[in-house]
C-alpha cells in the first residue's frame, strides 16, 4: 500500500491506472478506522481493481462547538489496518491543500439534507457534499463506498452524484455492529464504561420500532414515540430525535408505507451517536 498526501501525485498515479484499464474504487473516511470502515474497503477490494481509501477529518462538516479538535486520530494504526483490508492507496490530504482559503464554492443538496441530522447540524451536509464532490473530482472513482450507518449521508451523496452527473456508482454497505448491537463508530471511543453499557439501547429501541411496524402499526407518531420512550428510559441517554421516514425522500409518510428507515440520534455524555434500521411495509394484496 502507498500512502500519498498530495493531490497532483495521487492524480498522476490514478491516471496511469485508468489508462491501463483498471477500475478505481474510493472509500472516503475520517480515519480512526474500525471494522465498519474496513468492511467498505473489503467490499471495494472485491469489486474494483485499485482501491483508494481517504482519511480526512473534514473541517467543513463540523459546526462551531462540535468535536473537530477532539476527533480521534491515529494515522499509523489506520495505515496498517487499511493495508490488511486490501487498500492500494491511502490518501491523506492536508487541509491547506484541500481548502486553500477562502472557500467560496460549496455544494448543498436541498430537501434530503434538511431534516434529522440536517436540523441538528445545519451546515453538516453541505460540508459532506463539498468534500465528497472534491474527492470524486480528485480520485475519479467508478465506484464509491458509503456505510448505511450514516444513512442520511448516503442519501445526500447519492443525490449529489446524480444531480451533478458524477460518473460514479455510489454503493451503500450494511452497518457493522458490536455483538450487543451498538453500531461501530469512531465516536464510541468517547463513551465511559457506563455509557458504553447503556448505548445498545439505541439499536434495541429501533428494533422495537421495526417490530411494531411489522405487527401492523401505520401511524408514524406511534412508532417514533415508542422508539423515543425506550431510549428515554435509559438514564444516561439524552434523545435528540427518533423518526420514521421514507428511505428515499426522508419525509415522514402518513400512513406508513413503502421502504422506511427508523432513524435516531442520542447523546451519551460527550458522544453523540446516530443509528438507523430499515423496514419495508408490504404492499396491500390486490382483490382480497
Ligand atoms: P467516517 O469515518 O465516520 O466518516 O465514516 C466513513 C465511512 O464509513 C462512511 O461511509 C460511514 O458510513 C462508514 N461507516 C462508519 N461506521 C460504520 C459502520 N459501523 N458500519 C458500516 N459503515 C460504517
Amino acid at each position: 500500500m502507498k500512502t500519498l498526501h498530495g493531490i497532483a501525485e495521487l492524480r498522476s498515479l490514478l491516471d496511469g491506472e485508468r489508462t491501463a484499464g483498471r477500475a478505481v474504487g474510493l472509500v472516503p473516511t475520517m480515519g480512526y478506522l474500525h471494522d465498519g470502515h474496513l468492511s467498505l474497503m473489503r467490499q471495494a477490494r472485491t469489486q474494483t481493481d485499485v482501491v483508494v481509501a481517504s482519511i480526512f477529518v473534514n473541517p467543513l462538516q463540523f459546526g462551531a462547538g462540535e468535536d473537530l479538535d477532539a476527533y480521534p486520530r491515529d494515522v499509523d494504526r489506520d495505515g496498517r489496518l487499511a493495508d490488511a483490508a486490501g487498500v492500494d492507496v491511502l490518501f491523506v490530504p492536508n487541509t491547506d491543500e484541500m481548502y486553500p482559503t477562502p472557500v467560496l464554492t460549496t455544494v448543498s443538496v436541498a430537501q434530503v439534507s434538511e431534516p434529522l441530522e440536517g436540523a441538528a447540524r445545519p451546515h453538516h451536509f453541505a460540508g459532506v457534499a463539498t468534500v465528497v464532490a472534491k474527492l470524486f473530482a480528485i480520485v475519479g472513482p467508478c465506484r464509491a463506498y458509503f456505510g448505511e450507518k450514516d444513512f442520511q449521508q448516503l442519501v445526500v451523496v447519492r443525490r449529489m452524484a446524480r444531480d451533478l452527473s458524477f460518473p460514479v456508482q455510489v454503493v451503500g454497505c450494511p452497518t457493522v455492529r458490536e455483538p450487543d448491537g451498538l453500531a461501530l463508530s469512531s465516536r464510541n471511543s468517547y463513551l465511559t464504561a457506563g455509557e458504553r453499557e447503556a448505548a445498545p439501547v439505541v439499536y434495541r429501541a429501533l428494533r422495537a420500532g421495526v417490530a411494531t411496524v411489522l405487527a401492523g402499526e401505520r401511524d408514524p407518531a406511534a412508532v417514533s414515540t415508542l422508539v423515543a420512550q425506550i431510549i428515554e428510559a435509559e438514564p444516561l441517554a439524552q434523545l435528540d430525535y427518533a423518526e420514521v421516514v421514507d428511505a428515499d425522500s426522508l419525509r415522514i409518510p402518513d400512513p406508513l408505507a413503502g421502504n422506511l428507515r427508523l432513524m435516531a440520534a442520542v447523546q451519551f455524555g460527550r458522544a453523540r451517536l446516530i443509528d438507523n434500521v430499515g423496514v419495508t411495509v408490504p404492499a396491500p394484496t390486490q382483490g382480497g
